[in-house]
């Protein structure tokens, strides 16, 4: 293992040994190669470039208390980028395929999976893009897919806390028949100004009301949002939300802690009622949210300074069947190195 000081990594990239490459051309997949070359080579009028024809995913890789390494649900993951595929006319990608090249991809770099102890991960990025060449806005008839994979620190690096988040009408992330539901680097494009302006007014993210009413919740910036209230775990429903596989394990845990789970759209009114409340995504678990202002009518929606006691227990059991050390009663790992 490298001598590194994983629990100080930020979520930056660093360079890896290796990457792992599949291209379609003529209608089909081609073989799975293994890159050392961080750069790639396309032509300049890939419609990546120009129409966003780019689908990406993330997930980790987690070394366990008992040493082994384990990945989170990547059939979920490999099912949701097909899922983004028939969103913008790509070719799907294989799921065996994707399997493959994820296990592939962690094993030859496995120098740079942080420790247990530290609470750093081996962060995994997939990305699909159209690689042919096209003027017209036409989907290409060329794709890459490409895995790579960068450690990445800790999330919650002075321990699991509480932060703030901001309501702000004049930003949109996605519109209700538009692209929101799918993992594309549009959606991020389009929210990279409402998310610069929130941080430098001190707050961890924005966060987005739907697009057409501006009634209902939409997501923490790019993560999922719950909130809790007398032992029931609540979570929007809508057609411009990136349904989270985190957000989906956690109403599964939920349901297993014996709380009631609802998914409907949820009015920002509603925020009023929650006694916990938080962000989720594979990069935190959970994020707990500790107050939310809007910036339109300067109401304030708090949740407590600390994370509440239903959001710790949720994330202490999901990050645990991550590392191992809760058992995995629904099959959501695999154990990629023994
Ligand atoms: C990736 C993503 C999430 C979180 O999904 P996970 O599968 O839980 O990591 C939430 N919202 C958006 C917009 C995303 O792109």
């Amino acid at each position: 293992m490298k001598e590194l000081d994983w629990a100080n990594l930020s979520f930056g990239y660093m360079p890896t040994d290796y990457n792992v490459r599949c291209y379609y051309r003529n209608g089909s997949w081609g073989e799975v190669e293994v890159c050392s070359d961080e750069y790639l080579k396309m032509h300049m009028a890939a419609t990546c470039l120009h129409y966003g024809q780019e689908a990406f995913e993330g997930l980790k890789a987690y070394r366990g208390a008992d040493g082994k390494v384990r990945v989170f649900r990547m059939k979920d993951n490999a099912e949701r980028l097909q899922r983004t595929c028939r969103g913008i006319l790509m070719p799907e990608f294989p799921v065996e395929k994707f399997e493959e090249m994820v296990k592939k991809v962690v094993r030859l770099n496995q120098e740079y999976i942080p420790t247990y102890e530290s609470g750093a991960t081996l962060y995994i990025r997939p990305l699909l893009i159209g690689t042919g060449p096209q003027v017209g806005v036409r989907p290409a008839t060329e794709y890459a897919f490409i895995i790579f994979v960068t450690p990445v620190g800790p999330y919650f690096k002075g321990g699991f806390h509480s932060n703030p988040y901001i309501i702000m009408r004049e930003f949109d992330r996605s519109a209700p028949l538009g692209t929101g539901t799918y993992k594309v680097g549009g959606n991020y494009a389009a929210s990279l100004k409402a998310n610069s302006i929130a941080h430098e007014r001190g707050y961890a993210s924005e966060f987005y009301l739907d697009a057409k009413e501006k009634k209902y919740i939409d997501e923490c910036g790019a993560a999922n949002f719950f909130g809790i209230r007398n032992n029931t775990y609540i979570t929007p429903k809508s057609t411009s939300i990136l349904p989270s596989i985190t957000n989906k394990s956690l109403m599964q845990l939920a349901e297993d802690l014996g709380m009631t789970v609802e998914q409907r759209p949820v009015g920002e009114e509603e925020l009023a009622t929650f006694e916990e409340a938080g962000a989720c995504g594979t990069a935190a678990v959970i994020s707990p949210i500790s107050y939310i202002d809007d910036s339109e009518t300067g109401k304030r929606y708090s949740f407590g300074d600390t994370p509440g006691p239903w959001s710790t227990k949720l994330y202490n059991k999901l990050r645990g069947i991550q590392y191992g050390t809760e058992p995995d009663v629904h099959g959501w790992t695999t154990v990629v190195i023994e």
